[in-house]
């Protein structure tokens, strides 16, 4: 038995979308595209959708768009994937870290303050932060907005994880309190489209911004133009672009599954919940749900205490393994990595992030685990824990 951390639920219609746009004259370029960036738009309440082939090409454009470039700070937490933070060295600027919260497990908007209270006396200010929602649980938005207007930074959501999350009543990727908020479609998230990922922002210069660089940063607007067109063939290209293009193929899958999101969240929190019960007996750190948001649930971790160090965790992590439970391990702490080790940063520096590495395991969380599954990987649990 092999039960994997995340998959993908994909259905016959899932199937016949993608097959119609196969079929079809356009396989990128067409109306596709625009039909799932509408979707995503109106789903999420932001005023402007701009589908990219991943998450990371879309945080890279949404840095750029916003002036990110040598000289400046992006901030993000150590907990959470290398995109987070490498959107910021592709634009040349400097990466620094926020610890994260140990209940919450997403940025410390208390660390955040401290950091920007010390990076202003420095002249250090971050040009962006990039908060990351982590397993789909949303950050505290509301006081990171506050902080952006008192330091001066702009935000970008990472909502890879995010999906379909409310926080309040409103939905994450409204992008009330920040510039831009990125998704990801990797298929281990809550919505896929193979590999993809989408910028949404309410502000009609960042989304103009953005549409040029994923696209050679080339325009057929005569009004983004520098010179009148020499004629109906002609397109100009007034920046730096990249090809960052979702194909219709991607689009079709995601517009697909889009018509399923609230019935995958509802699904996840089915699962979550039944975690909950199974596991309050253990003596493992359950993850927060809190109140007044409704987290995406992209992942499910546990935390076992580490009393000098990650003994424990590592022998039921194995059991786990060894018993074909795909358990997984989110996150390496970005700045343990060797490359950003090589850039200066050192362990002992954001010791909740540490700390929670050495606790944490994922369990398997996607639609189609079964409850025998599910009581499965428990019961292995309980018994590493035990051993
Ligand atoms: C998955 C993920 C990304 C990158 O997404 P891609 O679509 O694979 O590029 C970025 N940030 C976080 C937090 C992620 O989980």
């Amino acid at each position: 038995m092999t039960i994997p951390y995340g998959r993908q639920s994909i259905s016959d219609e899932d199937i016949a979308a993608v097959a119609e746009v196969l079929r079809s004259d356009f396989l990128t370029q067409g109306p596709a595209v625009p039909a799932f960036e509408a979707a995503v738009a109106a789903r999420v309440g932001a005023r402007h959708a701009l589908a990219v082939n991943s998450a990371t090409s879309a945080l890279h454009v949404a840095c750029l768009a916003l002036g990110l470039g040598p000289g400046d700070w992006l901030w993000t937490v150590p907990n959470t994937f290398v995109a987070s933070a490498n959107c910021g060295l592709y634009c040349g600027a400097s990466v620094d870290f926020v610890d994260i919260d140990p209940v919450t497990w997403n940025m410390s908007v208390t660390a955040l303050r401290d950091k920007l209270i010390a990076a202003r006396a420095a002249g250090r200010l971050p040009k962006v932060v990039v908060p990351v929602h982590f397993s789909g649980e949303p950050c505290d938005m509301a006081a990171i907005a506050a902080l952006a207007r008192e330091f001066g930074f702009r935000v970008i959501e990472d909502a890879s994880h995010a999906i379909g999350a409310d926080q309040g009543n409103r939905p994450v990727g409204s992008s009330a309190f920040s510039d831009i908020t990125v998704f990801s479609f990797h298929p281990v998230k809550i919505v896929t489209t193979g590999e993809g990922g989408m910028a949404v922002t309410n502000d009609d210069g960042l989304a103009q911004s953005m549409a040029l660089l994923r696209s050679h940063g080339i325009t057929r607007d005569p009004a983004l133009m520098t010179q009148a067109p020499d004629g109906p063939w002609y397109y100009q290209q007034v920046t730096l672009g990249f090809n960052y293009r979702m194909t219709d193929i991607q689009a079709a899958l995601g517009l697909s599954q889009m018509a399923r999101l609230d019935a995958f969240i509802a699904r996840r929190h089915e699962i979550a919940d039944r975690y909950d019960r199974l596991l309050a007996g253990l003596p493992v750190q359950r993850p927060l749900r809190a109140h007044g948001s409704r987290s995406a649930l992209h992942l499910y971790i546990v935390r076992i205490p580490a009393v000098s160090g990650p003994e424990r965790r590592d022998a039921a992590f194995s059991a786990l393994r060894a018993a074909g439970v795909g358990v997984n391990l989110h996150y390496i702490p970005v700045h343990l990595q060797p490359w950003y080790q090589g850039l200066g940063f050192r362990r002992g520096q954001f010791p909740q992030s540490e700390r929670y590495y050495a606790e944490a395991i994922t369990l398997p969380l996607y639609p189609a685990l079964t409850e025998a599954e599910q009581d499965f990987v428990v019961r292995t649990l309980a018994e590493a824990i035990a051993a």
